[in-house]
């Protein structure tokens, strides 16, 4: 491995909302000289057996991880798990929860727009075609090859998100609950996308705060769609708060050319990779 390593610690498959096998995942990162990988689909770790086996065969790093649904006050927020045990049996359990809690979610959802007329166990049958634990995003697609919206953008600006007609509130478990079962599981948890929540800067602060208390260690410092500017104000509450930083594409879909595997930046001077307590 060169001095520096490609990294990546945050991908989707068709296990969660992406559109790659964990197999195609892997052998893409490979392509794009990509030499640690996490997979970290959303409330589910079924993609990591089948990953791990493809990075074996291509001499790629793969490191377990999974992107867990948390609440709080009544804003979702998404916590990586990176270098967990995907035998744990308490994560198991709670991820096993998750996904029942997502399949609920998905017929509420479906039945608020039958509700407006639209067709809503079509829809919902749609999402369960997928091979992955049902999103909001495959919903969204669905609305679009239903001539319903024209993208899904327009598909969560309309029906579902905070406001609008198809939005139920998010029912996760608390975050330090989400936390604690990544600490248990031999994880580190990193708290995604700290700047794209619709939160005030003091919300922020004290989401931070919370985070740390319930021993989460990490953020995500650079992540896929991210501006700079962002990058930096990450670096700074990393640095302030003595989280170590994460790395992370958040690909979903190879035709989303905006959003490729690796190609990040770099980490600002200052803050200390999360890799470094995994030697590399
Ligand atoms: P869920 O976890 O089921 O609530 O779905 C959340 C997923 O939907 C996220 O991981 C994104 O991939 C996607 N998403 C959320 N908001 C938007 C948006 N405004 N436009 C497009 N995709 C979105
Ligand atoms: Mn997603
Ligand atoms: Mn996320
Ligand atoms: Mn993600």
């Amino acid at each position: 491995m060169s001095a520096e390593p490609s990294i990546d610690l945050h991908t989707h498959s068709n296990c969660s909302d992406g559109s790659l096998t964990p197999a195609e995942l892997v052998s893409r990162a490979a392509a794009a000289d990509i030499d640690v990988l996490a997979l970290t689909d959303h409330d589910t770790i079924a993609g990591l057996t089948d990953a791990a086996a493809r990075a074996d065969e291509l001499g790629l790093r793969l490191v377990t991880g999974v992107e867990i649904s948390a609440g709080w006050h009544a804003q979702a927020i998404h916590v990586l798990g990176l270098w967990i045990d995907p035998a744990n049996p308490a994560l198991r359990r709670a991820l096993a929860a998750q996904a029942e809690l997502r399949s609920l979610r998905m017929r509420r959802i479906c039945a608020r727009l039958s509700a407006v007329g639209l067709p809503g166990e079509r829809l919902l049958a749609a999402v369960e075609a997928n091979p992955g634990l049902p999103t909001r995003s495959h919903l969204a697609a669905a609305l679009v090859a239903e001539g319903i919206v024209s993208r899904t953008d327009e598909a969560f600006r309309k029906y579902l998100r905070r406001g609008r007609a198809a939005h139920i509130a998010a029912e996760w478990p608390a975050l330090a609950t989400v936390v604690g079962w990544i600490r248990e599981a031999g994880g580190i948890a990193s708290l995604a996308h700290p700047a794209r929540y619709a939160i005030s800067a003091g919300a922020r602060r004290q989401l931070l705060a919370e985070f740390a208390a319930a021993g989460g260690t990490a953020i995500e410092v650079v992540t896929g769609a991210n501006a700079a500017h962002h990058v930096e104000a990450c670096a700074q509450w990393a640095i302030k708060s003595g989280f170590t930083a994460s790395v992370g594409s958040d690909f979903h879909h190879p035709q989303h050319a905006w959003n490729p595997l690796g190609r990040l930046a770099k980490l600002p001077p200052g803050v200390t990779p999360v890799w470094r307590s995994h030697g590399l």
